[in-house]
């Protein structure tokens, strides 16, 4: 039985052995599954700002994307998009009170860059 990679339930955090994802994959080196699997589960805006721009590179993108629209991914960004009870939002929303006034989050290309160094190692 071959396992999907869209149908694993968090992404990045099976061992390619343990579930035959290599054999699914092949060779595709996709960007969740040499990251921190908690960086596309977290809460903080800017991590999940990083989650989505890894996705954005992943050549499965579509697929994923698909796949997690379909089983109606209660969390996590899937494909490139955050998805909080089965729907794509933009945010997720914080503790305590709505803001009056959008928050926008810059996100630095070289924060990003030396975040993925620290996960990689
Ligand atoms: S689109 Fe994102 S979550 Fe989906 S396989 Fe690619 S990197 Fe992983």
């Amino acid at each position: 039985m071959a396992v999907l990679f869209s149908e694993l339930l968090v992404p990045g955090w099976a061992d390619g052995e343990m579930i035959g994802l290599s054999d699914v994959t092949g060779d595709i080196s996709l960007p969740c599954h040499n990251s921190a699997a908690d960086l596309f589960f977290d809460e903080a805006p800017a991590r999940v700002a990083m989650a989505k721009s890894l996705c954005a590179s992943c050549p499965m993108q579509a697929a994923c994307l698909a796949g997690a629209l379909s089983r109606q991914e209660p969390c996590g960004v899937w494909g490139g998009e955050l998805f909080v009870d089965g729907s794509i939002v933009a945010a997720k929303r914080t503790v305590g009170r709505p803001r009056m006034t959008p928050v926008v989050i810059p996100v630095v290309a070289a924060e990003c860059d030396a975040d993925e160094e620290a996960l990689a190692s």
